[in-house]
Parts: C-alpha cells; sequence; structure tokens
C-alpha cells in the first residue's frame, strides 16, 4: 500500500498534534528497559526519521533524559511518550501507537530482545536482534 505523506499523530488527550512529511528510513518494535519503563508498556513502536521530517503542529511537549545522551519528549499534559532522540543523530524517533492510523507503518523488525519480557511474545515475521540493529 502506498503511503501519501504528510501523515499525522499526536498524544492521548489531543494537546499535542504533529506531522510526519516523508517515508521513514525504519520501522521496528524495541524491547530494551528504558523504553518499556518509560511508556508503561511492555515493548514500544518506534519510527525512525530524519529530525526534518518530524513537525509538531499543536500543543507542547516537556523531555526528559533517559541516559546521558538520549533525549525523550512526552506531552505535557498527558504524558503520552512520543519522541527518543540521540545527541548528534540527525535522526528522531517517533512512537508508532501515536499515528493517527498505526496501520499506515509497519515494524520490519525488533530491537533488543536480550531484554524482552518473557510473556511478550516475538513476532515471527520480523527480523530479530538481540540489541540495536545496528550492532
Ligand atoms: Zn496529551
Ligand atoms: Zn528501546
Amino acid at each position: 500500500m502506498a503511503v501519501e505523506f504528510p501523515i499525522f499523530g499526536g498524544c492521548f488527550c489531543g494537546y499535542v498534534k504533529y506531522q510526519i512529511s516523508e517515508m521513514p528510513s525504519s520501522v521496528g518494535i524495541c524491547h530494551c528497559e528504558s523504553c518499556r519503563r518509560i511508556a508503561g508498556a511492555e515493548s514500544v513502536g518506534w519510527a525512525v526519521m530524519n529530525k526534518d521530517a518530524l513537525s509538531f503542529t499543536e500543543g507542547s511537549t516537556r523531555d526528559f533524559r533517559s541516559s546521558e545522551s538520549v533525549e525523550r519528549t512526552f506531552c505535557e499534559r498527558c504524558g503520552t511518550t512520543l519522541t527518543y532522540h540521540r545527541d548528534g543523530r540527525e535522526l528522531i524517533d517517533v512512537t508508532l501507537a501515536t499515528l493517527d492510523n498505526p496501520e499506515l507503518l509497519q515494524p520490519t523488525k525488533e530491537t533488543w530482545c536480550g531484554e524482552r519480557v518473557s510473556w511478550n511474545q516475538l513476532n515471527d515475521n520480523l527480523d530479530h536482534f538481540e540489541g540495536s540493529s545496528s550492532s
């Protein structure tokens, strides 16, 4: 299915809205403990794109450093996890579940499977990596 850009998303309460202007370079599900805890979920789906491809159009976010070089943002009102960004990187990750239509971007891989919760089964149709997909 061809996806027409921009595509749109936002937080749970509707205060923060964003748009994505081009096809992400990768889409995956992360099982790492940081993602799990920050989202309060057993795994988190992310779309990875150029920073310029993401623009916030309404509301405002707050940020939090989950490690020395990683900044994550969330809605300042409802706390929905929205982005992940590593300092100095041209790419930003956006949570798949905050897309208005999460069917538009399909994950192809699962990362940090070494930290996966045992009752959260891997999807056999995806590629699997013990850590990040670049290592
Ligand atoms: Zn919100
Ligand atoms: Zn993660």
